[in-house]
């Protein structure tokens, strides 16, 4: 029993909980999922939106397409696939150990953890507790405390549609945070920033808790001189300036060939107007920063680079009031600049420029590797270049984002950008411990060679090394 901690009850309530969920049917973990796919569809989906607008002015649009949609795809497919992912899976057993048989038992690592931030809260809160639902695990949730009207509705959601003692939502700020990761949880699935997540591995590291950390980092996208600028231009707007650059897959900076770099410039310019008018804070296709603090944290870093030198060369206006900032470009920016140093997280895009891809490649080596990197190219020796010779998360070529949305492929980081990976299968796998089952039928060879040694069982190891 887990005792002197705010949320001990809760938590010794789940852990006693845990087999009976752990042996839930994939029928019924499904019934689950089904009940939060409707809460998102249809019960709570205008509170969401509603909730989402008052938060930061998200639009309509993108709540659907980037909250919303996330999630009901995960459950659609997590629906198709988890009563083969129960499976117990037989595999061969050596020879050696003839008279046995061997499976993997996929059973659920226990009372489970998810923390998770502000900018796609609904996205990045149920979206591990799909994956959490189909391994068989009981959840604590705890969203982050920037986006609270969208914390309220998940936590009536959660509390409407679940058990305590199977799935709750703790609302509470950093201290809540880390009141439960005091607690030994069997599983901590946290997405949030490289900082924070040295902390969650530290405080996991005090009882063995395995650890998921969707992190974030500089995101780079490389345009080389073979690549259609027009669409590659309209494709980073796209990806850079939904939710505000807000976004952990965000492109961060452009590394562009330096004879297309004017030609990038003046084909933004055009497509920002044609996308969100000519002034941005009139649209109602684009959202607000989240808070005066992060704000404050962005004009800063604008301030920073252009005190450097650094030209602004689209964009660059700001309203505290309204915590808007315009889509920015930004170019002649030195290293030691925050801009160049630190995630961006917000709507303001450097670009860099490279004479050979040699450099360009050696450059991203030089900084710790990306969650995402992006590649616009019509040169599949180019493309291949760059994908050979640097480490990444994950890689879109000729487009950005669009690898989150493929539940076949595995999404997460690599060292700063993260440690294990979510979506699919992966993510239930993430949720899940491998058990190994191994059954003897008949006495196998391996119980002629207990002790006492002798000569003849000598010959058999020698034999078994050699043939077996
Ligand atoms: P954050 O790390 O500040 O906060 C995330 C969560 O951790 C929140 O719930 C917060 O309450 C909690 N927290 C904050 N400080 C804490 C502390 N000292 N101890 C314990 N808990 C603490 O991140 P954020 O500002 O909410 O989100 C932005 C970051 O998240 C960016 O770096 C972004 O790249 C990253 N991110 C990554 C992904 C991904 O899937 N890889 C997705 C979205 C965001």
């Amino acid at each position: 029993m887990i005792e002197n901690n705010k949320y001990s009850e809760l938590f010794n309530k789940q852990k006693a909980n845990q087999f009976h969920i752990g042996n839930t049917s994939s029928k019924q973990r499904i019934d689950k999922l089904n009940k939060l796919k409707k809460a998102l569809e249809v019960t709570y989906k205008q509170d969401i939106r509603e909730a989402l607008f008052k938060d930061f002015k998200k639009p309509q649009l993108e709540t659907d397409l980037t909250e919303i949609y996330p999630v009901i795809d995960e459950i659609n497919f997590v629906k198709q696939n988890l009563k083969s992912w129960l499976k117990r899976e037989q595999v061969g057993t050596p020879l050696a150990m003839l008279g046995s048989t061997s499976y993997i038992v996929n059973e659920p690592k226990g009372v489970c953890l998810i923390i998770s931030p502000w900018n796609y809260p609904i996205n990045l809160t149920f979206g591990p507790l799909v994956s959490a639902i189909a391994a068989g695990n009981t959840v604590i949730l705890k969203p982050s405390e920037m986006t609270p009207n969208t914390s309220k509705v998940m936590a009536r959601m959660v509390a409407n549609l679940f058990d305590e003692n199977d799935i709750a939502l703790v609302e509470g700020e950093v201290e809540t945070s880390q009141e439960l990761l005091k607690l030994p949880f069997n599983h901590i699935f946290f997405t949030g920033s490289p900082a924070v997540g040295k902390i969650v591995m530290k405080a996991a590291s005090e009882h063995l808790t395995s650890v998921t950390l969707e992190l974030g980092g500089k995101s780079p996208t490389i345009i080389d001189d073979s690549a259609h600028l027009e669409k590659a231009v309209q494709k980073i707007i796209f990806g850079k300036f939904t939710n505000a650059g807000q976004t952990c897959i965000a492109p961060d900076y452009v590394l562009i060939n330096e004879t297309i770099k004017d030609e990038f410039i003046t084909r933004f310019k055009n497509q920002i107007i044609k996308d969100y008018s000519e002034n941005a804070s009139d649209s109602e296709s684009y959202c607000r920063i989240v808070n005066k603090k992060h704000f404050k944290r962005l004009v800063d870093a604008l301030e920073d680079a252009k005190s450097k030198g650094a030209v602004v060369d689209s964009g660059g206006n700001f309203n505290e009031s309204d915590t808007y900032m315009e889509p920015t470009l930004v170019s002649n920016l030195t290293e030691d600049c925050t801009l160049m140093k630190e995630e961006i997280f917000g709507p303001i895009l450097p670009i860099k420029t490279y004479k050979t891809l040699n450099e360009a490649v050696d450059y991203i080596n030089s900084n710790e590797k990306p969650l995402a990197l992006y590649i616009y190219s019509k040169n599949k020796k180019q493309t291949n270049f760059v994908i050979n010779n640097t480490r990444a998360g994950g890689t879109c070529v000729n487009h950005n984002l669009l690898q989150y949305l493929n539940h076949n492929l595995p999404f997460g980081g690599s060292n700063n950008s993260g440690i294990g990976k979510s979506h699919g299968h992966f993510g239930f796998l993430e949720f899940t411990n491998q058990r190994s089952l191994l059954k003897q039928h008949t006495i196998g060879a391996v119980d002629l060679l207990k002790p006492p040694y002798n000569n003849w069982k000598q010959k058999m190891v020698d034999l078994t090394i050699k043939w077996f």
